[in-house]
């Protein structure tokens, strides 16, 4: 970002920023003279006030493909408390104002799928930054430790600033996975049941299945998990099969496992059948079985690949979660398996969305050279390029996600008594979501960090990085 900072200005000051930033050129003098040309740095004064209110916003709607003009937006103590008209919403003395310009208020992005690979506590506290810093104040952790759940109850209760953490458990999965190195395996049904009573109890958010377990096995999560009131997400076990997760209470399938064994030639790039995968996500519309697609992940070429490893973006990321890129199995698709494999998972997020399916944004962060944050914004191009309205992709960011996650009515909208998770956007994502990349400033629970806030902690993060 080249954005000019305007001079000291002390928000507690007393006089119209507007007026000045127009007379010093900063910005335009609102009499139709032009666009909009700088936007001017508004970092938040610290200790921030309780009440924060963004002016003159255009209000960013998740159910319509519409934004609401010349609103202001009042949020008090993490809470949106008030959202209306610039001459009918008044600001409370005290407060600090963001100025909005006619910019984009938008709710924050919720990342349904990620993982933590960091190798210490202060990476993963950097990559929470990062993770804000793309507007992303919301995470699925698709494959826990018991460590996290200090650090999600930290972030809750505001000693640690972060992204709300949702946290499965770690994965099970039957004897001669990838991962039984990190994650014992589960055989038996009576291990089946002593480990989710065991994750249940230790305060995960979620049970999460994996690939190789047992029918006899899966089916003993299933009634365990019900027993403790725990949600099962994840993937379609192969054994188990998609039509047998969809008959019991799986909330989520991610990266169209289930699918894919039942309806293509071969598991990544085949040929798929159309009318078996409408067959069975119209039954996931009718059961509620939420897809995670992952396209960016699971289409990845080589040479995306090689892009991501020379990038900038790269070196904000923690040397661990480079380490586990690096020595990883997943380094990009070859040839024409790349796009093969785009063309299907685009075709079943069509297929999902037209049979009403819910649709959810994970993009496997951590895992497969997806960076933390960052991969965000290409996996909800990959969804536009599939075919889906800009608002349609948003509503599935963070509506739907609040629906996954069972937190539905708290967070995806801008309306008050929602929680204060936004974006300031430049231009209108429900255009162009490549918009959200070049925003001004995210808020999590009500605290506001500029852009330039954010850039500065990247750049500390980058060089305490040595890159
Ligand atoms: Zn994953």
């Amino acid at each position: 970002m080249s954005m000019t900072r305007p001079p000291d200005i002390r928000p507690v000051v007393a006089f119209d920023r507007f007026a000045l930033w127009c007379v010093l050129g900063l910005v335009g003098c609102g009499d139709g003279t032009g666009p909009l040309l700088e936007f001017p740095d508004q970092p938040a004064p610290d200790p921030q006030p309780p009440v924060v209110a963004f002016k003159d916003v255009r209000v960013v709607s998740t159910q319509t493909d519409r934004s609401l003009e010349g609103q202001t937006v009042l949020v008090r103590d993490g809470t949106i408390e008030a959202v209306g008209p610039v001459a009918s919403v008044s600001i409370p003395g005290g407060a600090f104002v963001v100025e909005g310009f006619g910019r984009y208020l938008m709710p924050a992005l919720t990342d349904m799928h990620v993982h933590i690979t960091e190798d210490t506590f202060e990476e993963l506290r950097n990559d929470y930054l990062v993770y804000l810093a793309n507007g992303v104040t919301t995470v699925r952790i698709m494959w826990g430790f018991r460590t996290m759940l200090n650090e999600r109850d930290s972030i809750d209760t505001g000693a640690l600033l972060g992204p709300d953490l949702f946290i499965a458990s770690p994965g099970m999965d039957g004897p001669g996975g990838p991962w039984a190195e990190s994650t014992a395996p589960v055989a038996t049904v009576a291990e089946a049941r002593q480990t989710v009573a065991e994750y249940a109890a230790a305060g995960y958010d979620f049970i999460k299945v994996y690939n190789l377990l047992a029918p006899d096995v899966y089916e003993a999560i299933v009634d365990e998990a019900a027993l403790h009131g725990i949600p099962l997400v994840g993937h379609v076990p192969g054994r188990v099969g998609i039509e047998r997760v969809q008959s019991v209470d799986q909330r989520t399938s991610e990266h169209f496992i289930g699918l894919k064994l039942a309806a293509s030639s071969g598991f990544t790039a085949g040929t798929i059948d159309v009318s078996r995968v409408r067959e069975l996500v119209t039954r996931s519309a009718a059961v509620g079985l939420w897809h995670t697609p992952t396209i960016t992940v699971d289409a990845l070429s080589r040479d995306e690949r090689d892009a991501i490893r020379a990038g900038h973006e790269l070196g904000f990321i923690a040397p661990g979660v480079r380490e586990f890129f690096e020595s990883g199995f997943h380094h990009g698709l070859t040839g024409s398996t790349a796009s093969r494999e785009r063309d299907n998972h685009e075709l079943m997020i069509r297929e999902v969305d037209r049979a009403g399916a819910g649709l959810l944004v994970g993009t496997d962060a951590g895992f497969g050279w997806m960076l933390p944050g960052f991969s965000i914004h290409d996996e909800l191009d990959g969804i536009v390029a599939a075919g889906l309205e800009p608002s349609e992709v948003l509503k599935a960011a963070r509506v739907n996600a609040a629906a996954a996650l069972g937190v539905s009515g708290e967070m995806g909208q801008v309306i008050p008594g929602f929680r204060a998770d936004l974006i300031l956007v430049p231009a209108d994502p429900l255009r162009d979501v490549r918009a959200i990349r070049d925003h001004d400033g995210v808020m999590v629970r009500g605290r506001w960090l500029s852009r330039g806030t954010l850039d500065t902690w990247l750049e500390q993060i980058r060089a305490g990085y040595g890159n």
